[in-house]
């Protein structure tokens, strides 16, 4: 059966009818529970509790746009507007790229990598969301972060989370790589998400992925030329005895080690995700 918001919803529908009808239309009961707690404000004990109170009409209408978006298979991060990271809830857009838990493998990566180190300066390139950048700078408040985007976008989205999340010791910078990070400074870290799924890839026209930044997930090349952009900048921007750490796909590992180890770098290694999927891979400058 088929749902047609609005038309399908009663008036004032209570909270337990609006679940009831998503259901029917075929959403997962926590995806309608999530999507009625966002046009709500009630908790999720709330709905339970309280799911003979009614939904007033612009609640109604906004709860079945929603389910008609998310039918359409928009991800539920975009229409909640937030997704998890780290233990923190960041806002996200269609600008940037939706958070994956596959991440916090880079997460723990770079900051085990600079856990010895006072003040370290920290750089995530292509920073999207902010997420790398943000929970180092909340990690680790003591760390100068520099974070790059080329999309404005983007950015402004990072820029929001940095300030709801209270992170205030990173500098934004709207750049193509490293072009626009000054000359003269030298990073004990550089991280980096780039995009890395090969141009053409099927996922790319699947799920979630439809409705993300393609320059986000795409090089729109072979998969590798920004991963390789970025390990041929860094000797030049990292300070002796600094780390560069990069998410991969899956199966990019050996290629990666392959250009870290090509550029010079030592103590080159790949950390898996919790698939098991070779996922970050990073070396270090000698020095
Ligand atoms: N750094 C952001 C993330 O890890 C964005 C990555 C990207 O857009 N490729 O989610």
């Amino acid at each position: 059966m088929s749902l047609n918001p609005p038309g399908a919803l009663p008036p004032a529908p209570t909270l337990r009818e609006a679940l009831t009808l998503a259901a029917i239309a075929g959403i997962p009961a926590l995806e309608a529970r999530m999507l009625l707690s966002h046009v709500t404000g009630f908790t999720r004990t709330q709905l339970i509790t309280r799911d003979n109170e009614h939904l007033n009409i612009a609640q109604r209408d906004a709860f079945a746009t929603l389910l008609a978006r998310r039918l359409a298979g928009e991800p539920m991060a975009y229409l909640l507007g937030e997704r998890e990271f780290f233990g923190r809830t960041f806002r996200v857009t269609p600008d940037v790229l939706i958070p994956r838990p596959d991440t916090e493998v880079a997460v723990e990566a770079a900051l085990a990598h600079i856990a010895g180190l006072k003040a370290p300066r920290v750089l995530d390139m292509g920073t999207g969301s902010g997420i790398l950048a943000v929970t180092i700078a909340r990690e680790r408040p003591d760390a100068e972060v520099w974070a790059t985007d080329i999309s404005p976008g983007a950015l402004m989205v990072a820029r929001d989370n940095a300030r709801a999340l209270q992170a205030d010791n990173i500098r934004f910078l709207v750049s193509d790589w490293y072009d626009a990070v000054p000359e003269d400074l030298r990073f004990h870290l550089i991280v980096s998400n780039p995009p890395y799924i090969a141009k053409g890839d099927p996922h790319l026209v699947e799920g979630d992925l439809r409705f993300e930044p393609l320059d986000a997930l795409t090089d729109h090349d072979d998969g590798m030329s920004d991963l390789g952009t970025i390990v041929a900048g860094a000797a030049r921007r990292l300070l002796p005895g600094g780390w560069l750490l990069m998410e991969h796909g899956y199966d990019q590992g050996e290629a990666t080690r392959t250009l870290l180890t090509g550029a010079g770098f030592a103590e080159v290694f790949t950390a898996r995700d919790l698939a098991g999927h070779e996922r970050c891979s990073g070396g270090r400058l000698p020095g």
